[in-house]
């Protein structure tokens, strides 16, 4: 049986492949590039944290966008992100139509204090969980970062 599709898109020249999955991404820290690369990690890793504890939602969100829009042109149609502000990255992602697996980085401190944090947290899943293009994770991040493990 010979079919035929209703729409026929030339591919010649092109790969046609599935699309790209990356696993591990802070989007929203494409607004970080090339910002104290020359560092060693440590250093590096402490002038980032200062920069992120001054981050605003309009921040998250513009470098969210931009994370998203660069891994849409190489191919990339899912993405799994933890980082601060979530909400943002998912409004992201559902702006897009990519899919993603979400969830607030495990770590201590930017901007907010405890029990706020585990507010925002709730809120965000309970948000979320329903939406169809964005899947909710447990997200550990580096031991170093975590107080409980500092003395690694
Ligand atoms: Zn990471």
């Amino acid at each position: 049986m010979k079919q035929k599709a209703q729409k026929v898109i030339s591919a010649k020249g092109c790969v046609v492949m599935p699309g790209l999955i990356n696993a591990h991404t802070h989007l929203p820290m494409t607004l970080f590039r090339d910002y104290a690369r020359d560092l060693p990690y440590m250093e590096w890793a402490q002038r980032i944290r200062k920069a992120e504890t001054k981050l605003t939602h309009a921040d998250v969100r513009a470098g969210a966008r931009l994370g998203a829009l660069e891994m849409i042109r190489s191919g990339t149609t899912s993405f799994a992100d933890m980082y601060i502000y979530m909400d943002e990255v998912a409004k992201a992602a559902e702006e897009t139509g990519m899919r993603a697996a979400l969830g607030y980085g495990m770590i201590e401190g930017l901007n907010e204090d405890p029990l706020t944090k585990l507010k925002n947290r709730e809120g965000f899943v309970r948000k979320w969980m329903v939406q169809p293009t964005a899947g909710l994770q447990l997200c550990m991040h580096l031991i170093r970062r975590n107080p409980v493990q500092r003395n690694f």
